[in-house]
């Protein structure tokens, strides 16, 4: 076997392993349970050993792997390999992660926000292959952000570059979890198309969400796309907000870096074309009349491994420069 790498997506709940030969290609994965509250130690103990059991299982050496890929949510220190602090994991506090793993496995250890590294694997296997320039947007509890320049992920002079989800679209709009006003996220992540449904009922709105709201006490945004697609005229109405508040924000994002793809994730997308399509329609309406741009808007493809894809993609790409 050549070189192999192994690709980590730590977070609160599990830990995904995989690994990968140097096409990318998966050769086994595996999850075991964090248990974060057993502190730091306990965890990249358990990280290295699921490694070295994944290895033994697919009956090759050690020696192999070239390099480890960590992607975990922020905030840390990137570039130094240190977790500053994680709501998921409260016992992780300045934790020297990639020198811990790297003094049990012994192999080079590159990590990032799990959302760049999503980003990384569309960008080397998945929705970005073949480009140079991508901005990717992941739509679950809030909205999370990459962006690749010219081939290279953008992390900023304090390594909070690309939180894209933060970008106010609406001055003086909705109330964000981050304290600002108006950010995409407040608009168009899953759960605040959900939250933006529920208020209107509250407030008195007509809707076939109505009952399934009285009936489960919540509803998500996968309920909203159903009823969209029986007719349901709220549910229009908050998923038209949901696809031009990110169609605004690739509008933005196409005179900030000018991508050559932007790339949608999360479990939103399994709205399919109804999502794409008005966001496409949006876009198409906004954006200026100047000059055509090559963008193409598209779903991500790699699906829930993308983690693991991603953070193997990242060790590789430090063993020299290209994907
Ligand atoms: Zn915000």
């Amino acid at each position: 076997m050549s070189e192999m790498f192994v690709g980590i997506d730590l977070g609160g709940t599990n830990i995904k392993i995989g690994l990968f030969d140097s096409a990318l290609e998966l050769i086994r994965k595996t999850s075991v349970s964090t248990q974060a509250d057993m502190g730091p130690d306990v965890v990249i103990g358990k990280m290295a050993e699921t490694v070295e059991r994944l290895l033994v299982d697919a009956d090759l050496p050690l020696a192999d792997v070239a390099a480890v890929g960590i992607g975990t949510p922020g905030p840390a220190n990137y570039s130094e390999g240190v977790i500053i602090k994680s709501t998921n994991m409260p016992t992780f506090k300045n934790v020297p992660i990639c020198q811990m793993l790297n003094e049990k496995l012994g192999k080079p250890i590159v990590f990032d926000n799990d959302a760049n590294v999503a980003c990384w694997g569309e960008y080397a296997v998945g929705a970005g292959k073949g480009v140079k320039d991508m901005v990717f947007f992941t739509l679950g509890t809030g909205i999370g952000g990459g962006i690749i320049s010219n081939g290279e992920l953008v992390h900023g002079c304090a390594e909070n570059a690309a939180e894209l989800g933060h970008m106010i679209i609406y001055p003086d709009g909705r109330k964000c979890n981050c304290g600002q006003r108006g950010c995409v996220e407040a608009y168009a992540s899953a759960d605040s198309t959900a939250r933006r449904a529920t208020e209107a009922i509250e407030a008195g709105a007509e809707s076939s969400l109505k009952k399934l709201l009285d009936e489960k006490g919540r509803i998500t945004s996968k309920d909203i796309y159903e009823h969209l697609a029986s007719g349901d005229k709220l549910a229009k109405e908050i998923a038209d907000g949901t696809a031009k508040a990110l169609a605004i924000t690739c509008i933005n994002m196409l005179h900030t870096t000018e991508p050559k793809r932007i790339v949608f994730a999360g479990g939103m997308i399994a709205a399919g074309d109804v999502l794409l399509n008005r966001i496409q329609d949006y876009f198409d309406e906004q954006i200026w009349t100047l000059k055509k741009e090559p963008v193409e808007i598209c779903f991500a493809t790699l699906g829930e491994d993308a983690g693991i894809i991603g953070a193997a993609a990242l060790a590789r790409h430090t063993k020299g420069p290209g994907r």
